[in-house]
């Protein structure tokens, strides 16, 4: 083409396509989800740009918000088109092609490894699969801020882009056409592309219509050498005007009664998906599968993991909003590597049905970002920009009331799993439960450190949240105990409830702490994680009990008769070790009753920093 203007792809998504293209990968169908996906994300960005423009829908065609499918057998292209909002010239170059995202060399490298291109919508780099069907691919598109402009490339590390002047126009929005390798014939058949978009598309918010052929009786006049006849038989191989046809004939059939039937194919839009979204319906109406399938679909994992937990709700009151909350069964890598600095949450925020962003972070605090869903709310103004939502009163509500549900959540994870029962019974008898066995650990495994944070970072919470705590203890035989469990065992008489913190369990257990404590009988909780440090100085008690660090001071385990005595008698080796050592070394040398074998110890001041925090901060400045 003569005024085509040629770019070449960023090196790593060069690269990208290179595997793609020569990829084995036997699933190429999720190509078909991603376009789906893609053109959604399209409209949902128009959408939310009429709110406060309306004429940027412009008219007629244009205003109808869909996704249409469309097969050319003998060319083997298939196209998927969308009214969204289009790219410009510039937004087609920089976002097909040269400027890599984030996640592409992360996709690359993951690709080398597992060879696995399901999750290929996690990494913002989906378009791509295109060409795991595709040799070569075209997109169309047009936005309201440019022309129509023609992108495409045969994935040879390069692309061009040409001003379209051959084309029908599209008013607005793209159109991806896939020119098909020859071994992916099977995406020309009507059906397969129905099941495949039956299947991955469920839950897109937007009507998706093939062009289908269809086999239907018409009525054409019995007489022979009528005119219009022939005209029948010339127009059915133009598709577009069947449906034109159809309605000039029954105008037709008025004037001539005397008809026959004959078999014709006629081709049709047909809808593919029925839009009423899930979080509407009646939470008692949704299946589990149905609930599995929603998450697969927000979370752009298309594996068979079930979500560990979900809640859908709805509230009511000043502020009014639904929302589905999901726990996702495995944490993402990065969870806790851009925790601080972060700006993302997972939660898709919608105003009356209307999607207005996925990065609203004021929904849920950042302890809970690992949680993935949406909010719809009635509350919320429409009209108004992102910016003033943000900072829109009922905000504070919906968020308040997130946190709670979510917390409740994540405590039926354990409520419901037979290892978390202290009851012997339940655990051995319940076998209806099966499915639920071992959740909550794996839950903790997954995302314990989140609760730690919240108990850090949320006050209001802290109780509810240290509920949801596990550790091992000297007690706990290797599982993990809770809170709860820990004071059901508490002796009588014992007012603390005893921890220590260090690197490992194995290093504490041998712990010259924890003599004496273990030789009467005291459970001791096992802090072995570098946060429990900081988790330590905000949770003060729990249920009316203190926490005690049995390496600091203040350890009390009961009043032994002997003490007084002791103290007397060793009155001149206390006096004489505490001035050898010197004010610089130690604040003061004690006769205790916390060791056993160990002839004395160094304990910690009791607002002082234990060895293990001296130790964690050393290694921070290093
Ligand atoms: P992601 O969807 O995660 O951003 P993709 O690789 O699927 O990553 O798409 C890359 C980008 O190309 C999108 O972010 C979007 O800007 C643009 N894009 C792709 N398809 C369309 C489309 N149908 N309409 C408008 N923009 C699109
Ligand atoms: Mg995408």
């Amino acid at each position: 083409r003569s005024n085509a203007e040629k770019f070449e792809f960023q090196a790593e998504v060069s690269r990208l396509m290179d595997i793609i293209i020569n990829s084995l990968y036997s699933n190429k169908d999720i190509f078909l989800r991603e376009l789906i996906s893609n053109a959604s994300d399209a409209l949902d960005k128009i959408r939310f740009l009429s709110l406060t423009d309306k004429d940027v829908l412009g008219e007629g065609d244009n205003t109808k918000l869909d996704i249409q499918i469309k097969l050319d057998k003998e060319k083997k292209i298939l196209s998927i088109r969308d009214r969204g909002i289009g790219m410009t010239k510039e937004d087609l170059i920089k976002n097909l092609g040269t400027i890599a995202k984030s996640g592409t060399s992360a996709f690359v490298e993951k690709m080398q490894t597992s060879g696995d291109l399901n999750l290929i919508g996690q990494f913002g780099v989906g378009f791509y699969s295109v060409y795991l069907v595709a040799d070569y691919v075209e997109v169309i598109s047009k936005n309201n801020d440019d022309k129509q402009y023609v992108w495409e490339s045969k994935a040879d590390g390069a692309f061009a882009i040409s001003e379209d002047t051959w084309n029908e126009p599209l008013g607005r929005g793209t159109e991806i056409r896939l020119h098909l390798k020859e071994e992916a014939g099977e995406y020309l058949q009507e059906s397969k592309l129905k099941e495949l978009v039956k299947r991955y598309s469920e839950f897109i918010n937007f009507p998706i219509y093939i062009w289908a052929s269809k086999e239907v009786d018409v009525e054409v006049p019995a007489d022979e050498d009528d005119s219009s006849d022939e005209e029948d038989s010339s127009e059915s191989s133009s598709k577009e005007e069947s449906e034109d046809e159809d309605a000039d004939k029954s105008e037709d059939e008025e004037k001539k009664p005397k008809t026959k039937t004959v078999k014709e194919t006629t081709y049709e839009w047909e809808l593919l998906n029925d839009v009423k979204a899930i979080w509407l319906r009646n939470p008692k109406e949704v299946t589990e599968e149905e609930y599995t399938k929603f998450y697969h679909s927000l979370a752009k994992d298309f594996s068979d993991e079930k979500p560990l937990a979900w809640s859908h709700f709805t509230a009511e009151g000043d502020v009014e909003f639904k929302a589905v909350l999901f726990v996702p069964p495995k944490a993402p890598q990065d969870l806790y590597e851009s925790y601080y600095n972060a700006n993302k949450s997972n939660l898709k925020l919608y105003v009356r049905r209307v999607f207005i962003s996925d990065e609203f972070n004021e929904l849920l605090p950042k302890y809970l970002n690992f949680l993935l869903g949406l909010v719809d709310s009635d509350t919320l103004p429409l009209n108004v920009s992102r910016e003033m939502l943000q900072q829109h009163s009922s905000l504070k509500t919906i968020k308040k009331k997130l946190i709670r549900k979510a917390l409740d959540m994540i405590r039926r994870i354990a409520d419901e799993d037979p290892d978390e029962s202290t009851d012997k019974e339940k655990k051995d008898t319940s076998s209806d439960n099966n499915e639920k066995k071992g959740q909550y650990s794996k839950f903790w495994n997954e995302f314990g450190k989140s609760i730690k944070l919240g108990i850090i970072e949320d006050a209001t919470n802290r109780n509810r949240l240290a509920k949801l705590l596990r550790f091992e203890s000297t007690k706990s035989e290797g599982k993990l105990t809770s809170l709860d469990q820990y004071i059901s065992r508490m002796k009588a008489g014992q007012k603390d409830i005893f921890y220590i913190t260090g690197t490992s369990k194995e290093q504490l257990e041998n712990s010259p702490f924890l003599e004496r404590l273990k030789k009467k009988n005291f459970e001791v909780i096992f802090f072995t994680d570098p946060v429990d440090e900081y988790l330590m100085q905000y949770l003060m008690d729990y249920e009316d009990k203190k926490f005690q660090n049995v390496s600091k001071e203040g350890l009390k385990l009961g009043k032994d008769s002997k003490d007084k005595e002791l103290k007397e008698s060793f009155k001149d080796l206390t006096k004489w070790w505490k001035t050898a050592l010197s004010k610089d070394n130690v604040d003061d040398v004690k006769i205790s009753n916390r060791l056993d074998n160990t002839p004395c110890v160094v304990v910690t001041s009791k607002f002082g920093w234990s060895a293990n925090m001296e130790r964690i901060m050393q290694s921070q400045t290093l």
